[in-house]
């Protein structure tokens, strides 16, 4: 066809690209634009003015260790995980970090030996974030290396665990494997928010990270910000983005603040005329109905498997509810497929194989937080690929 005739052909019909083929469906990466939908509907809520003259200076105002620490992003970030009972903030210092990705180097740096002739083993249990093995020795450090599955751990050593929980990518609660003496625990909580999964306790751990990118879809923002409990820990993580990025954008702490703000006050005055719904109740519906759509259509196929998960009490909906990651783990069950990635690639839908986070290729994952368009494209794609 004409390029003009398949352009106006693709502008009516999403699952065709501009030259009139099948369109490639990329949910590789975990971009949260899912959100953008309801940030659409707040208007200017979330708006904010920064006038030439402030934030130049790389110091902020306040008391805090971490002294490029916005103040007003520490008192949302406070006030943010009261209201969601998903965190203790009281009795630890907050690191902000250029999203957690910084905050996760820089706890390696702070809690790796300073004094020894080897780097410390870092390890998670399979599948872990894929990220994790190629941060860890991205700049070949002599502090830390990476060493793998936390489960095929056996070495009598101090080590580094990292836990995600929900784990990225297959969605499951997750506690410490190694247990032993030595061990220094980093707690990756990304995705420990009401839309995600129950909210069970507020977390309690040593030193936790959480990021706006997971929490409310500002992943542009970069800002992360991590919960530190032993004060010398929190001043070397302070001391690694000194020397990183000398301190953290005060613009997007300032953007990040205002979000958060606006997060707690749609819970705290939902169902008022300001806040006809809040945040979390939003999400969490538009996250349920992904995962019954996908459910149906992977039950319909016959082809694939996904985890299952048992429902738990939800301190912050005050029910009993189930689980439904930012990400689907997906397994390709037939005997004739042993790569599920180039399964899907054929189909052309790009999603992250099993290998990148240390299992079989017969998985992959699949992100769960694209724009509407794209993941109903998937769905219906899906559907179409098992009749
Ligand atoms: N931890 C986990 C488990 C993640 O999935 C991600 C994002 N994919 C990150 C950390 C990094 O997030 P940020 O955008 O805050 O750097």
């Amino acid at each position: 066809s004409f390029p003009s005739e398949s352009a106006a052909a693709h502008e009516t019909n999403p699952s065709v690209d501009e030259h009139g083929g099948q369109r490639v469906i990329n949910l590789d990466h975990g971009d949260p634009t899912m959100y953008e939908q309801y940030w659409k509907a707040m208007g200017d809520k979330t708006t904010i003015v920064i006038p030439g003259w402030q934030s130049m200076s790389y110091f902020s105002a306040g008391k805090n260790l971490c002294w490029f620490l916005e103040p007003e992003l520490a008192t949302q970030i406070v006030r943010l995980h009261k209201v969601a009972g998903n965190a203790v903030t009281e009795g630890r210092h907050i690191v902000v970090g250029t999203g957690s990705s910084q905050l996760f180097l820089a706890a390696l740096y702070a809690l790796s030996p300073q004094d020894s002739s080897n780097p410390i083993s870092v390890v998670s249990t399979a599948p872990y974030y894929s990220s994790y093995p190629l941060m860890t020795d991205c700049v070949k450090s002599g502090l830390h290396k990476w060493a793998g599955d936390a489960k095929q751990f056996d070495k009598d050593e101090p080590y580094i665990e990292l836990v995600t929980s929900p784990n990225n990518p297959d969605g499951f609660i997750r506690h410490s494997v190694v247990n032993r003496t030595g061990g220094i625990l980093i707690h990756d909580l990304a995705y420990y928010w009401p839309q995600y999964t129950p909210i069970s306790a507020p977390s309690d751990y040593d030193l936790t990270m959480f990021t706006v990118s997971k929490s409310t879809g500002h992943a542009g923002t970069r800002i992360g910000w991590a919960l530190v409990k032993d004060v010398e820990v929190a001043k070397r993580m302070v001391k690694f983005i000194e020397l990183n990025t000398i301190g953290v954008s005060k613009d997007s702490q300032l953007r990040a603040a205002k979000v958060l703000e606006v997060v707690s006050d749609s819970s705290e005055q939902a169902g008022g005329s300001e806040y006809p719904e809040s945040f979390f109740h939003f999400s969490h519906a538009l996250m349920t109905e992904r995962w019954r759509l996908l459910r149906e259509a992977v039950k319909d196929s016959g082809l694939f498997s996904l985890p299952k998960f048992s429902p738990a009490h939800c301190s912050f909906f005050d029910n009993n509810l189930g689980t439904q990651p930012a990400f689907s783990w997906l397994r390709c069950d037939g005997d004739d497929v042993d790569d599920c990635e180039s399964f899907f690639r054929g189909h052309k839908i790009l999603v992250r194989g099993g290998k990148h986070f240390g299992v079989s290729p017969k998985y992959v994952r699949v992100s769960m937080l694209d724009r509407e368009e794209t993941y109903n494209l998937f769905i219906e794609r899906l559907s179409q690929i098992s009749s």
